[in-house]
């Protein structure tokens, strides 16, 4: 027989069904909204932050208030900043003559990590996809062909994705951006060093194929 006396239904952070109440609720619903984030793990954050001490979880707060306080995108090429122009921008040892297109901050952040590259950047955040109803004015290819316009701006690498967006993204920029004088390449997608290529998919074989380069 349970003899613990009952908290009064307002202070109960759940509902009979195990559903979280009151501000705990409001909590799980804004968790949910994350990306990847379902009903039942916000719950499980939503508890776990409520029985974490104080300071840890005000902790998390004061990360996200900073960021959205201090962190924003650079005027120039739009990757992620602390300031009007990014680390990158900022960099004179720079090659400011090449700039390297990608699709989101996350492509440029793996390319910076190989120092393979560079040059200077210009994130999209997105694909053109006529589809889906986006158009260059949503990935603002107009702030692309004014910094080719404006400096001294030798060649633009496409490095979209090797989906049709990123495809349909690289020819329309090619037409756009061509025209103004300048060299417009593709990077070569291909076959992953150590892979044997029986294993590699059409899309792979075909772009690996493409991107051939001269021998000798
Ligand atoms: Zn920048």
């Amino acid at each position: 027989m349970d003899h613990t006396v009952p908290e009064p239904p307002s202070r109960r952070p759940t509902s009979p069904n195990g559903q979280p109440q009151g501000l705990l609720a409001r909590l799980s619903r804004e968790l949910v909204r994350l990306p990847g984030i379902g009903q039942k793990t916000a719950q499980r954050l939503a508890f776990h932050l409520m029985k974490v001490e104080t300071e840890e979880a005000l902790r998390l707060a004061e990360a996200i208030r900073e960021v959205k306080e201090k962190v924003s995108f650079c005027t120039q090429c739009r990757n992620i900043a602390e300031g009007p122009l990014c680390e990158i921008c900022l960099d004179p040892k720079r090659d400011t003559t090449t700039i390297l297109v990608v699709e989101e901050p996350s492509t440029l952040h793996a390319i910076e990590q190989s120092r393979a590259f560079r040059g200077l950047y210009h994130v999209l955040y997105g694909a053109l996809s006529p589809l889906d109803g986006i158009g260059p004015a949503d990935i603002r290819t107009q702030d692309l062909e004014e910094r080719v316009k404006a400096g001294d701006i030798k060649e633009v690498i496409v490095a979209t994705n090797p989906t049709i967006e990123g495809e349909a993204t690289a020819i329309y920029l090619t037409k756009r951006l061509k025209p103004m004088g300048v060299k417009v390449s593709r990077i070569a997608y291909g076959i992953p060093v150590g892979m044997d290529i029986e294993y590699a998919d059409e899309v792979t074989l075909l772009k690996s194929i493409e991107g051939r380069r001269d021998l000798g």
